[in-house]
């Protein structure tokens, strides 16, 4: 697994959380949570503001960046907390760092008006009992999490049981002619190959597998592998068949019956494979970009939502941390 983040490790005696790449606690009253984005950081505050609103965003902006060191970045609010863009130097303790940049945005966010997160994130009703983990430290009511996590396993296993290779196969197939349109476009009309439209083919046919009921475990992954090299294939052989209809004024149906006949030769199989060298490479950099979608499967979701609902703490068990009382030494 990732190495220990020292970031968050500075904050563990401040009673903050690490849970895979994020960290979370609590400081004066906020649900806050950290977790990295490419070279910066992003720190979260739960809590509940009108997402129409952007003088609010402007003005908060405009309050921290007077307020921070040149490492803050800028902010954001997802309807559910206000997220800053900060990035950290190594010459302070991190936790100071940290514990600077929370006091500058509970201050701010104080004065704009705009208090923690009264409301469950799952459900928005009121009172929530429990802090969670849910794509950000967020109040929730522990039950509301409790039965997501029965959904899904629930889920998981109807379709473990009646998920079908068949039906999925035939929704990755579709899936997967549907993704090689845009290459196919950018080909024929600009001449050109891009590379990241390749990713398109199996994010597209992994999508029509699950549309249509596939099982969805490893088999499922290996299966849209196989469907996404295929599409090389027919990709390949399309362009021919056009190439072959401009040129001799044949119906695209007879060219590309003709294409496909002699691709199945040995022969023809051969000089294809050397054609498409270019265009497996890319389309294993298409597989790669699109890995995140593509191992999700039963037991990843189950894993997942189970990692979720470890992070379940009733309130009051995560003793708040005041900003000050920061660093005793025991
Ligand atoms: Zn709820």
């Amino acid at each position: 697994m990732a190495k220990e983040n020292p970031i968050y490790e500075s904050l563990a005696p401040l009673g903050f959380e690490t849970a895979g790449s994020a960290c979370f606690g609590i400081w004066s009253g906020y649900a806050v949570s950290l977790r990295q984005s490419q070279s910066n950081y992003l720190i979260e505050l739960a809590a509940r503001t009108d997402r129409k609103d952007k003088q609010l965003r402007k003005n908060v902006h405009k309050a921290v960046k007077q307020r921070c060191s040149k490492r803050y970045h800028g902010c954001y609010e997802n309807g559910k907390a206000m997220v800053f863009t900060v990035s950290f130097d190594r010459k302070t303790p991190f936790d100071e760092q940290v514990t600077a940049f929370l006091d500058v945005f509970v201050s701010v966010l104080r004065e704009n008006g705009v208090a923690p997160a009264e409301t469950c994130s799952v459900c928005g009703g009121a009172h929530p009992d429990s802090l969670c983990w849910l794509d950000g430290y967020q109040p929730v009511h522990a039950a509301c999490v409790r039965s997501l996590s029965e959904q899904t396993r629930e889920k998981a296993e109807h379709n473990q049981e009646n998920g079908s290779y068949l039906t999925g196969i035939l929704g990755g197939i579709v899936g997967m002619l549907a993704g090689l349109v845009p290459s196919l476009l950018t080909i024929l009309w600009m001449e050109r190959i891009y590379g990241v439209l390749f990713a398109l083919v199996p994010l597209a046919a992994m999508w029509g597998y699950r549309k249509c009921r596939g099982k969805q475990n490893t088999a499922a992954i290996v299966i849209v592998i196989v469907l996404s090299l295929l599409g090389v294939f027919v990709l390949e052989a399309v362009v021919v068949a056009i190439g072959v209809t401009r040129e001799y004024g044949m119906a695209f149906g007879t060219a590309f019956s003709l294409t496909m006949s002699y691709l199945v030769t040995g022969e023809g199989f051969v000089a294809m494979l050397g054609d498409c060298i270019m265009e497996f490479v890319f389309m294993a950099v298409g597989i790669l970009l699109a890995w995140g979608y593509l191992r999700q499967t039963n037991t990843t979701a189950i894993a997942a939502m189970d990692a979720v609902a470890g992070t379940l703490r009733p309130i009051g068990d995560a003793a708040p941390v005041e900003s000050g009382a920061a660093t005793e030494q025991t």
